[in-house]
């Protein structure tokens, strides 16, 4: 790999070399390569070392380079003139220097910070990445603000991951799945999550014969290319799941049961209340012991059978195994009825329910590294867009979930995989609660809260998150909250700083997002090029584009579990950015520099992201992006990974292993 010359402003004639960075154009983080020619980005190619793309890349970060060079990018920081905002308006955009704005932000802060500082409210999106996730994040936590979210991606369908695994998203394992589910979902085509993974681990199984079933309202390319589209109306994919839930449990009695015995909490025993039967003095659920006729711990070493079904009669009180209440619920949803409610033939959920039951091949077992494993090629999958997203979303996907807990297919070869349960060095992420729950052990600041959640409570926040205990980004409650529950909120939010994310745009409804921040007195804005949410601002910072751009790491949770590989990327700049643009983190610490934040935001970080004894951040130092993560890549892996060597070398990965 060709080594970054240190400046790009003045290259020598002749120049045509390769950088190694990363697309960040979506969640994803894909690896590329930055074709350079005498100093002018040329083409953005796929890195085939990458293990997140190996070397693929979609129609977006293949256009990478119209956003760089695009003539209309901003390059200086803008006033709005015009104090009407929305569609129409013309915002009478006025230059204003950097320092001009600069002061007038920390001028703001300084005044909000003494008085209430909740009513600053930070909104970071999903394409700013995590260096300026954690400078915000300690920002926020700095200035004592609780408004402080990242963006509105993977919503329900983390929060489902969560409660069944422990992790912040799951896929289908494509190397051995036989038959996949997909509910409003266009898993492995160039949609969501692990995007160009997803699209050639699905080309392959199709190719080795893997049978792939569709519900979807829309027939959506996903849906035209599988064997079998169900049609059937919208927002009805959670009744669906309950009715093959039911085909299963009730009608053909297909389940795994040492799975549901061993690794859930289907034999605890739950009572009139809802809750679970506990031991007097541990507080430890209990189960029914079938061989001994009683109830004990569910981790007792005595504990020979548990029971899965059945009525037990405990101190005067009647308990069941929570999967028997589970069974029963389902009975609820007969084909029948729910044909009637989603249009899906009858038939067609019998039928489907004993194929996923019988291809799921309860008992089968394979060898990997070594290491037996039961082998359960069947997976139901909902992503974070489509069904998940009506109401009721994470009922919903935990029903399309619970198809894959009945049949064992869960973080097994062929089934649903968890992607974050083990972190970097093979350490296990999560951890058990003393209900023998998972609990998630990683996260990061402003982001995922743990199993079992919060208990609702008065909202502090504007988004109103308090109210929601399983909600993890509620970022459609913004506009709602300020337009439709303002008196919910106990202060006036006074200044709203936005960055990476078109709240307008990825909201349900544009023109209501609009009236929504219509209402927020003043709108700081940070990006690089105009778009419908930087047109409601009232002051904009020109910030660096991404191909301009040096972030590390890039992955999402540190390290994006590919399914063979470990790995961390940077992004590096393939060309300095123009002058007057600058790097968001860069303009965070010029404020936390302004407003005396410098010496919590730099202990804080110091924390956050682990720097070692060498490269702690002094108290009082302003410290630069390019500073900053660069000590974290020597914090990381040694004095020896700096800038330069990720420039040669492009990205750390290594291979994992369950030997
Ligand atoms: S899927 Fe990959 S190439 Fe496409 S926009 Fe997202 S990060 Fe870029």
């Amino acid at each position: 790999m060709d080594a970054l010359p240190t400046s790009t402003r003045s290259v020598p004639s002749g120049e045509d070399i390769r950088i190694p960075s990363v697309c960040k154009m979506c969640g994803n983080g894909c690896g590329i390569l930055i074709h350079r020619v005498n100093g002018v980005v040329v083409k953005i190619d796929g890195n085939p070392d990458n293990p997140h793309n190996f070397g693929k890349l979609c129609a977006k970060g293949l256009s990478g380079i119209m956003a760089l060079y695009d003539p209309n990018r901003l390059r200086s920081c803008l006033r709005r003139t015009n104090p009407r905002k929305g569609p129409g308006q013309d915002p009478g955009w006025k230059e204003v220097s950097w320092e001009e704005a600069l002061e007038e932000v920390a001028t703001r802060m300084r005044k909000i910070k003494a008085d209430d500082p909740r009513k600053l409210m930070f909104v970071n999106g999903i394409t700013e990445i995590e260096m300026s996730r954690q400078v915000g994040a300690a920002f926020g936590e700095s200035f004592r603000t609780p408004n402080y979210t990242t963006g509105v991606s993977f919503g329900t369908h983390t929060r489902v991951s969560f409660l069944n695994t422990g992790s912040m998203h799951s896929e289908p394992d494509f190397d051995y799945c036989r038959l996949l589910i997909l509910f409003g979902s266009q898993k492995g085509s160039i949609s969501g999550h692990d995007t160009m993974k997803s699209a050639m681990g699905m080309a392959d199984a199709r190719e080795r014969g893997m049978k792939v079933v569709v519900f979807d309202p829309l027939c959506t390319p996903t849906a035209s290319k599988a064997d079998e589209w169900i049609p059937l109306i919208p927002g009805t994919d959670g009744a669906v799941a309950l009715s093959l839930l039911h085909v299963l449990l009730n009608e053909l009695g297909i389940m795994d049961r040492i799975f549901l015995k061993q690794q859930t909490n289907g034999p605890y025993l739950v009572g009139p209340s809802g809750h679970y039967l506990r031991h007097a003095k541990s507080g430890k659920p209990l189960v029914w012991d079938v061989t001994d006729r009683m109830a004990k711990a569910y981790d007792d070493p005595g504990l020979a059978e548990p029971a899965l079904t059945g009525e037990f009669e405990i101190d005067g009180q009647t308990w069941r195994p929570a999967l028997d209440l589970l069974r029963l619920h389902v009975g609820k949803f007969p084909p029948e009825r729910v044909e009637t409610i989603s249009t899906v033939p009858a038939d067609t959920l019998r039928r489907l329910a004993r194929e996923f039951g019988e291809s799921a091949q309860i008992g089968a077992t394979m060898s990997v590294d070594g290491v037996p494993m039961p082998l359960r090629p069947v997976c139901s999958f909902a992503d974070s867009r489509g069904s998940t997203c009506h109401t009721q979303g994470v009922w919903t996907g935990t029903a399309i979930q619970l198809l894959n807990v009945m049949v064992g297919s869960v973080d097994v070869p062929g089934g649903s995989i968890s992607t974050s349960i083990v972190g970097p060095g093979e350490k296990l992420r999560v951890t058990e609660s003393p209900d023998g729950m998972i609990l998630f052990g990683g996260g990061r600041p402003g982001g995922e809260a743990q199993y079992p959640g919060q208990r609702p409570r008065a909202p502090e926040t504007v988004e109103l998150h308090e109210l929601f205990p399983v909600g993890k980004q509620p970022r459609p409650m913004l506009g709602l909250a300020l337009l439709d529950y303002p008196e919910l909120i106990p202060y006036q939010l006074e200044m709203l700083i936005i960055l990476g994310s078109n709240v307008v745009m990825s909201g349900a409804d544009p023109r209501r997002m609009v009236e929504a921040l219509q209402r927020v007195p003043f709108i700081v804005a940070l990006g690089d090029r105009l778009d419908e949410t930087l047109e409601c601002a009232d002051l904009i910072f020109p910030t660096a584009q991404g191909l301009e751009r040096l972030d590390f790491p890039v992955n999402r949770l540190e390290g994006w579990v590919t399914g063979r590989h470990w790995y961390f990327t940077a992004r590096l700049p393939a060309v300095e950015p123009p002058p007057g643009v600058r790097h968001t983190v860069d303009i965070f610490m010029e404020w936390a520099d302004r407003i005396g934040l410098l010496p919590e935001i730099n202990q804080r970080l110091n924390a956050q992201l682990g720097f070692s004894e060498s490269q702690r951040l002094e108290a009082d130092r302003r410290y630069s992006n390019t500073e900053i993560v660069e000590r974290r890549m020597r914090s990381m892996f040694g004095a020896d990974h700096d800038i330069s060597w990720f420039q040669k070398n492009g990205l750390v990965a290594w291979e994992r292993s369950l030997a």
